[in-house]
């Protein structure tokens, strides 16, 4: 076993120290502070293709992409050139631009069940909205989510919402008011039975379920077979709507999201990361009928002064244009796949418990020898374990989330050397910790 490299971090130690005086915890979301894992947060300087940059020049393979957004690696040149000829044309209108039919037109044609898209400026501003929408809609106030599933940091959502608040071992947020909770309804995802019950002790006063149909905030965990589609013939039967938060999966486990991947077409979607490539974008749509209910259109309001900005217009049509080409849910499906196939068979050499997989660009694994299938699996996986192997991975240039309560994700970027030299990083770290 190769020793590990003694990591210079010294000029980001420097930075993130001045940033704890300056900003709540030295960042400004905060799973970014690394406090699951060991050590101080890396502080970048720039990013390309599948690296990361730190402020000591450490170059980094990246797992995190942002958070999902780097889907055709980061600053990429057709992105990155598209932007620079809208700089030119002035950063904000505020008024209609033809950008904004552009982008919705591409998101109306690839995702089945949007007919009528609302650009935003961020997943929780979509998510908050399209709640809104369904109450509205419904003339209910009730919602279903499922533990360990996040849709942004609005109050209603901020229970059991997963990685960002399982990662600091809050229960709920305080400041949020047990009002905004308590039509909040929770079933452990996967559990098809706890959601018909709820819908039994709250007959006609749900006004929709919402769920990542692929979950990327409590690790990575696939539904079950039969579980979207359970959840599809409830919500139609009960009255009430089904919302996908496509926030994370949308235009990255298919081009049309997860309900293309698994056919299943819910009333309403939240998207973001993607759709924005890199710029804070964040959008609503569904069937026209309940979009029609919003202003001005219809009676519920939702406004944003930036919404539909140019720049970020740009970057999302720039993005999905990318992905359009041949072969890039192909690429992506492979290179994860390889990836995955490889953690866990360096898992396997050492004698170490590890379960996971992948969809498309998106993956997960957990320090668990049983497959989870929901919240509470993800929180019985070895956590302590991944903190000691994300730092592992760093010293070995591999950039992984800093929670193992995030998916990771790969990128057009990732190349089988970049694979390679990965799960050598992996091989050697998982010796390092067994
Ligand atoms: C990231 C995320 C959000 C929140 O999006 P922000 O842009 O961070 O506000 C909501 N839902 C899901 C599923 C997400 O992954």
């Amino acid at each position: 076993m190769a020793p590990a490299s003694s990591l210079n971090t010294i000029r980001s130690e420097e930075i993130f120290d001045a940033a704890q005086a300056l900003m709540p915890g030295g960042v400004n979301s905060p799973v970014r502070a690394f406090r699951s894992v060991i050590g101080k947060p890396i502080v970048f300087d720039h990013v390309k293709g599948s690296s990361v940059w730190d402020a000591d020049g450490n170059r980094y393979i990246d797992y995190v992409g942002s958070w999902g957004p780097a889907i055709c690696g980061h600053a990429r040149a057709e992105v990155i050139g598209a932007l620079h000829e809208a700089l030119d044309r002035g950063t904000s209108f505020g008024a209609p631009c033809l950008l904004e039919n552009t982008l919705a037109e591409m998101v109306i044609e690839a995702v089945p069940s949007v007919e009528k898209v609302r650009f935003v400026n961020s997943g929780t501003e979509a998510c908050m909205a399209a709640l809104r929408l369904i109450r509205a809609f419904t003339g209910r106030d009730k919602l279903i989510k499922f533990e360990g599933c996040y849709h942004g940091h609005a109050d209603t959502f901020l229970v059991k919402a997963g990685s960002g608040v399982a990662t600091l071992g809050l229960p709920d947020s305080p400041g949020v008011p047990r009002s905004a909770t308590a039509s909040t309804l929770t079933a452990p995802y996967n559990d098809l039975e706890a959601v018909k019950a709820l819908f039994t002790d709250h007959q006609d006063q749900i006004a929709g379920v919402i769920l990542e149909p692929v979950v990327g905030n409590a690790g990575f965990i696939p539904p079950d077979a039969g579980f979207l589609e359970g959840l599809r013939e409830l919500t139609r039967d009960q009255g009430s709507l089904l919302v996908f938060d496509e926030v994370m999966t949308g235009f990255r486990i298919a081009y049309g999201g997860a309900q293309a991947r698994f056919g299943v077409t819910p009333d309403l979607t939240t998207m973001g990361k993607v759709i924005g490539g890199g710029l804070p974008v964040g959008a609503y749509g569904g069937r026209a009928d309940v979009m029609a209910m919003v202003a001005p259109e219809g009676p519920m309001y939702q406004a944003g002064t930036l919404s539909g900005n140019p720049l970020a217009m740009t970057a999302g049509i720039a993005t999905l244009e990318l992905l359009q080409r041949a072969g890039a849910y192909d690429h992506l499906e492979t290179v994860t796949r390889r990836l995955v196939a490889g953690i866990l068979e360096a898992g396997r050499e050492v004698g170490l418990p590890v379960s996971g997989g992948s969809i498309s660009g998106m993956f997960g694994f957990f320090f668990r020898d049983q497959p989870v299938r929901n919240f509470a699996d993800a929180r019985e996986a070895d956590h302590e374990r991944f903190g000691r192997l994300h730092r592992a991975m760093l010293e070995r240039g591999v950039y992984l989330a800093p929670s193992g309560f995030e998916a990771g994700f790969t990128s057009l970027a990732h190349s089988d050397n970049d694979i390679d030299t990965t799960l050598e990083a992996f091989r050697e770290s998982f010796a390092e910790i067994a």
